[in-house]
């Protein structure tokens, strides 16, 4: 196989689409696909259990929480999440520092007074505002921050503590699509977590929620039933039709993580991936990286090629040479390395000996 450096969908451990291909046909003896079976059934209700807890104990998420499995993705919940956490407060504190917080915030105004407690706007989203400059409003309902921006490359490194900046009942609410499950991290900081599934933790069509039990309860009352964050965590997940078979998937990569060693080892890994591929492209004279040190996600890694008249020839030469998916989002341009917890450092090796003969070649 190649090395697939996609931003997302992103690429899966091998073992993992190996055993679905083995178990494909005959889960385990039941005669049918985990895509044929009820999600009422035993043996669902095993897979959707096991994948619960795997995924509580490799992220260390406190009993008081509850992991909700539900769908529409990232941006269905930048909709959700203030339907269901506003309560009686008018307005919710939003840091921007990219393209996924913009997006967030804006639409968080369809349902509540939004105030930009910080943006990273005018350096172009290459940094994150430091906490002591974040302006909060009087009372909001919760602060918001998108902990890795996918296309701009930039990710808080901590987990913010708001009592630092004299809030500590107000409850953070975090974008972690691109970052969940890299690192250790510390979940009673946040009140809510949320993501798509489909970089570190398996297929499209799979959203976590992790939510503090004390938030619930609060939708509006024209939040729609299923994104009732309350009545789906009374129904374990299962209020309506959940993604039977991405819940799966996201099983078996929970139990490739813990044979890895879990969300310490991937955060080790995933700090030595990303330094080696950053060194290289700051001794570069061929390449740049424009985002502030101390903010570089490591997970992906956008690059520009100083001599952007290479592109088309660079991502065409990646490809024949087994090195897929480097185009940058867009709105960056310029080449962009997502390097997710299925991507071992042989990959980032192969792309920096790629890089270093296409800069030699051209330069
Ligand atoms: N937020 C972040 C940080 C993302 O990387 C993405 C990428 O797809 C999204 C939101 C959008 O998620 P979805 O397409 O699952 O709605």
């Amino acid at each position: 196989r190649v090395f697939n450096f996609s931003a997302g969908p992103a690429a899966l451990p091998e073992s993992v689409l190996r055993r679905a291909a083995e178990e494909m046909l005959d889960w385990h003896g039941t005669g049918v696909s985990v895509m044929e079976m009820s999600h009422r059934s035993a043996a669902f209700q095993s897979i959707y259990q096991q994948a619960e807890a795997d995924f509580r104990e490799l992220l260390g998420v406190p009993a008081n929480y509850r992991i909700l499995f539900m769908q529409g993705g990232a941006i269905a919940e930048n909709a959700i999440v203030p339907m269901n956490l506003l309560g009686d407060k008018r307005g919710a504190d939003y840091v921007v520092t990219g393209s996924w917080s913009t997006k967030s915030q804006q639409e968080a105004r369809k349902f509540a007074e939004v105030n930009i407690a910080a943006t990273a706007e005018a350096s172009g989203f290459t940094t994150i505002p430091a906490m002591e400059r974040w302006r909060l409003s009087d009372d909001p309902a919760y602060l918001f921050i998108c902990s890795n921006e996918t296309i701009g490359g930039v990710e808080f490194a901590f987990d913010p503590d708001l009592g630092d900046i004299g809030r500590p009942d107000l409850p953070l609410v975090a974008d972690m699509s691109s970052n969940i499950l890299s690192r250790p991290m510390d979940v009673s900081r946040y009140g809510l977590i949320f993501g798509g599934a489909q970089k570190n933790i398996g297929p499209a069509g799979l959203t976590f929620v992790i939510v503090r039990e004390d938030l619930l309860g609060k939708a509006h009352k024209d939040c729609p039933s299923a994104f009732d964050y309350a009545l789906v965590a009374e129904a374990e997940s299962m209020y309506n039709t959940p993604p039977t078979y991405a819940i799966y998937i996201a099983g078996l990569v929970f139990q490739w993580l813990r044979a890895q060693g879990g969300v310490e080892a991937m955060g080790q890994r995933n700090a030595a991936k990303s330094a080696l591929l950053y060194n290289y492209v700051d001794t570069s004279d061929f390449y740049e990286n424009r985002i502030d040190r101390a903010c570089r996600s490591r997970m992906n890694v956008p690059f520009l090629l100083k001599d952007d008249r290479l592109n088309a020839a660079f991502l065409e030469e990646s490809a024949a040479a087994g090195l897929v998916q480097l185009k940058g989002h867009k709105s960056v341009g310029g080449m962009r390395a997502s390097i997710y917890n299925a991507m071992p450092i042989e990959g980032v090796e192969a792309l920096i000996g790629f890089m270093q003969d296409f800069a030699k070649r051209k330069g």
